[in-house]
């Protein structure tokens, strides 16, 4: 059984998004002579109900936050927008700081908040020239700073922060693979604790792709279990204390994932007051 911090029914979204309205218009006050991090781009900051949702996912690296933020991005209609595309994105690309982003990459250590917003927002503003409206943030915030940074340009409505114990995520980022042409994650570890302590048992059964990808699958080369752990490491020294930071405005909804998507995928949109059949319209009721 998930265990899982709920908003109470039937207003989980209302909830957070009337939590916004207050802290928005201070961050806008607060915020408006200061030069914007994020440069000559500006995200509109518009009320919650003119939008689409603006959601978080926090979690360690391995835990699955691409999964469930791209299956929730099809469902809710939003663009599932990963940092950590981005910046692969960046390094495919060749141009001028790849170098130092494979460098970095490579290492498991975290890209400059300067490179990064520069990368969120050109993103951001390809999208708002598309016509997109809210987004599903994946990898960002990665620490307080980068979080008080996008307080400042815009509001988030709520932060799922997905869990899994350590040695899970370890053979997790090892089972990784991609397929280097249409880009879906794959996960070839069949993972397999016993429960023990009070802890519950984890059973996930790999996610393998269909025969077209079978022979393109690529490993990431930040997936080696020396540059996993110390992603982990980072993870726990920055990125963990997002948890309370989110949390302390009444953000965050925790949930631990019990098994693989089969198990798992249902009692994540139960927690988040959606289902299959959801479409957009009905979220932002
Ligand atoms: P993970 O599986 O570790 O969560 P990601 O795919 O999100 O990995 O990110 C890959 C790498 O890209 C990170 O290890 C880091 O170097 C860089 N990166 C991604 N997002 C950020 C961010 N918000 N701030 C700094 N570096 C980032």
């Amino acid at each position: 059984m998930a265990a899982v911090t709920r908003f109470s029914k039937p207003s989980a979204i209302s909830h957070v998004r009337r939590c916004l309205y207050s802290s928005s218009a201070v961050a806008a006050e607060s915020n408006q002579h200061a030069p914007s991090p994020f440069g000559d781009y500006k995200i509109t900051r518009r009320n919650p109900s003119e939008r689409n949702v603006q959601w978080v996912f926090l979690g360690s690296p391995g835990v699955g936050k691409g999964t469930y933020a791209s299956r929730l991005s099809n469902l809710l209609g939003v663009p599932h927008i990963a940092t950590g595309d981005l910046v692969r994105e960046e390094l495919a690309s060749s141009g001028p700081i790849a170098k130092q982003l494979t460098e970095i990459v490579n290492q498991g250590k975290l890209v400059s908040d300067e490179i990064i917003i520069s990368l969120l927002s050109k993103r951001l503003k390809a999208g708002e020239a598309k016509g997109e409206s809210g987004f599903i943030l994946d990898g960002f915030p990665r620490t307080i700073n980068q979080a008080e940074i996008l307080k400042g340009v815009t509001d988030i409505d709520l932060v799922v922060n997905l869990r899994l114990p350590e040695s899970v995520l370890i053979e997790k980022c090892l089972g990784r693979r991609i397929c280097g042409q249409c880009g879906k994650n794959f996960n070839v570890a069949s993972i397999d604790v016993k429960g023990q302590n009070g802890s519950p048992a984890i059973c996930m059964a790999p996610l393998l792709p269909p025969s077209s990808c079978m022979s393109k699958l690529v490993t990431r080369s930040d997936d080696t279990e020396e540059v996993v752990k110390e992603r982990l490491r980072i993870y726990n020294e920055k990125s963990q204390p997002l948890e309370d930071y989110y949390r302390n405005q009444g953000k965050l909804m925790e949930f631990n994932l019990p098994g693989g998507i089969p198990e798992s995928w249902p009692k994540l949109l139960e927690a988040l007051n959606l289902d299959e059949f959801d479409e957009r319209q009905s979220v932002a009721a």
